[in-house]
């Protein structure tokens, strides 16, 4: 049997819906898209809920980048809705701005003493600095090092803890650093320039990029069932022989029967809850950082900026051990020395089949945010049309 497509992408996310519609319509292949899930859109996915509440079924997604190219690109799919988005910590009642800054400074020391605090601070890294906790718990003016501790214990340590299961030193140092301490009065979760939510939703998005003649979607199809690598480093689709490009955006041990023990991935539980009231807490999202089991919770209708009096839609999100069963989705690789190494070890498996490539955040296993993968997936994009796909 011959294959009809040129080009196979696994994954119907930001890096697969991306890579397909470029390579779509710049290199005119057509595509087949092989999407396990029902929807489009990956993790981005959004769907009114049984309230009529538009929800994020995997988690909060706010788009915020410093990449113009990015912005232009999905610019092209949905018109945005200005939103910044401001979260704070809920710390023995007292809610307090993070990425903690000047103003929780004076909320948890008070005016005279945060004043003192800020002088020592600004002298020491500078006005509008980020400053990471592990660098400023480094920092061996006693007073400074006090606030540090402080910190550390309300605003890290339990938080971390519930989202990781290791303590702030234990993890990856690049995952406190995307919530550094900030001397400023900026209280917006994010600084990037572009900043916002998709007019509409995110899968309206995903279903413009997705519609183009070359396009193919199979909802409900699994790369596990369909694709299939063979020792001699050919590939082929539905048992035929497949020469094209494939990107391959699940997770990469997957793709090679786990046969070097599964990748750790730390995994969420949501919990939706409605409520008849206009709006349920204060802000967007408020993290619980020193009591609870939830790490945060979050409330879409300021997000999405949805008019719904009387009505709104709350989720919080439970941390853990991802087992690899089948109802549990890997959210968060776990970035160390030795899990990269066994991702290494995946990866150059993958490197042995010439046509696959792997993109994404799971097939990558790195801590991306959208517009990364819009740009790692424009990346790809790029050298497969130069090479004529
Ligand atoms: P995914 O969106 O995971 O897409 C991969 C797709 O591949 C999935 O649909 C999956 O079903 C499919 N697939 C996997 N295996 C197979 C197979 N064998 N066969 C067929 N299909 C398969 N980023 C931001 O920029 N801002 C945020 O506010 C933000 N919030 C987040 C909140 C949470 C809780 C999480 C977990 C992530 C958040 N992110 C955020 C990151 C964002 O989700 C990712 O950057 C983005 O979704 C990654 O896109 P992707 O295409 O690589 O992966
Ligand atoms: N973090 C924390 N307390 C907070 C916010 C973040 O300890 O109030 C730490 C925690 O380890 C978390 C990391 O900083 O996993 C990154 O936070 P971010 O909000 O970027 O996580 P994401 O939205 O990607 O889950």
């Amino acid at each position: 049997m011959q294959n009809t497509y040129d080009c196979l992408v696994i994954g119907a996310g930001f890096a697969g819906a991306v890579t397909a519609r470029e390579l779509a319509e710049r290199a005119g292949k057509r595509v087949l898209v092989l999407e396990r899930r029902d929807h489009i859109a990956g993790n981005a996915y959004d769907r009114p809920d049984a309230h009529g509440i538009l929800i994020h079924q995997y988690g909060p997604h706010i788009f915020h980048t410093s990449n113009e190219r990015v912005y232009r690109y999905l610019s092209r799919f949905t018109q945005w809705r200005d939103y910044q988005h401001r979260v704070v910590a809920q710390v023995h009642g007292t809610e307090m701005p993070v990425p903690f800054n000047l103003t929780s400074l004076e909320l948890a020391f008070g005016k005279e003493k945060a004043a003192a605090l800020e002088a020592k601070l600004l002298a020491a890294y500078g006005p509008e600095k980020k400053v990471t906790i592990l660098e400023l718990r480094k920092n061996g003016d006693p007073e400074i090092a006090a606030l540090a501790d402080y910190v550390y214990e309300n605003v890290f340590l339990h938080y971390t803890m519930k989202q990781w299961g290791q303590t702030p030193e234990e993890i990856d140092p690049n995952t406190t650093a995307r919530v550094p301490v900030f001397l400023s009065r900026d209280d917006r979760y994010f600084q990037d320039p572009w900043q916002g939510m998709p007019l509409e939703s995110y899968t309206s998005l995903f279903r413009r990029m997705l519609d183009h003649p070359n396009i193919t979607v199979e909802l409900g199809a699994d790369a596990q069932d369909r694709l299939s690598l063979k020792e001699d480093g050919t590939v082929e689709l539905d048992g035929a022989p497949f020469a094209g490009p494939v990107v391959y955006t699940g997770a990469v041990d997957e793709l090679f029967g786990c046969r070097y023990g599964r990748l750790p991935y730390r995994t969420l539980e949501f919990r939706f809850e409605h409520y008849p009231v206009d709006f349920w807490q204060s802000h967007g999202t408020v993290n619980y950082t020193v009591s609870e089991e939830w790490t945060r919770i979050t409330e879409f209708k300021y997000l999405t900026g949805q008019e719904a009096p009387g009505s709104t839609t709350i989720a919080k999100e439970i941390s853990h051990p991802y087992t690899g069963a089948a109802e549990e989705t890997p959210y968060y690789a776990i970035i160390s020395p030795e899990n990269n190494a066994l991702y290494g070890r995946y990866k150059a498996l993958a490197d042995r089949y010439a046509g696959l490539h792997l993109l994404g955040r799971l097939a990558e296993y790195k801590y991306y945010n959208m517009d990364a993968i819009v740009a790692q997936a424009l990346a790809l994009s790029d050298t497969l049309v130069e090479k004529g796909a």
